[in-house]
């Protein structure tokens, strides 16, 4: 869930193309068609056309439109892994959205928790990742780097702003750290 800005530009459209085709050998696989299926049982089922390649002006990967799609960021994303992980953390921002009737955007409290459960099960923060971002803290990288990111996606969100966002991150951590579904445990 990030805020977007498209635009079009002649220099952008082998980059969109890159990505249209990463986005299709990234919906087969295993991790986004497990999410998938688990849309589906929940009740939101979402089509190949839910997935798009834009242009966008900030610094995310990709971001969650409730009801409308996900869309991932050709010129934020240049690997496979990229767009494999990008889409993963929206799909994981789909689900909450589909499981939780009352899930409000504009909830700093449930903003945060799927930001937290995203950046943790998406492989946001995986160690390798972390080393090629030039963070290289070992001793607890993978909840410091996911609550980095959290308070990214969070200055997006005009209600949590500044320390606000701390605190709800902070009050929401362990209970939505700890929810993994519809994994097992964190793949
Ligand atoms: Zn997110």
């Amino acid at each position: 869930m990030e805020e977007i800005a498209a635009f079009s530009s002649a220099d952008a459209d082998k980059a969109l193309k890159d990505c249209e085709r990463m986005i299709q050998k990234s919906l087969k696989s295993p991790i986004v068609k497990f999410l998938r299926e688990h849309l589906e049982k929940a009740g939101c089922p979402v089509q190949d056309n839910f997935f798009k390649a834009i242009k966008c002006d900030k610094f995310h990967a990709g971001g969650y439109i409730p009801g409308e799609g996900i869309v991932v960021c050709g010129n934020r994303t240049e690997m496979q892994d990229d767009v494999n992980q990008a889409i993963t953390h929206e799909l994981i921002h789909a689900f909450d959205d589909c499981r939780a009737a009352n899930l409000d955007w504009t909830d700093c409290a449930h903003h945060a928790c799927s930001e937290i459960r995203a950046g943790h099960l998406s492989g946001d923060c995986h160690f390798k990742r972390e080393l090629l971002r030039g963070f290289i803290n070992i001793r607890g990288h993978e909840q410091e780097c996911i609550k980095r990111r959290v308070l990214t996606s969070l200055s997006s969100n005009p209600f949590c702003s500044g320390s606000t966002a701390k605190d709800y991150m902070e009050s929401v951590w362990d209970v939505c750290y700890n929810d993994t579904a519809p994994f097992d445990r964190a793949p």
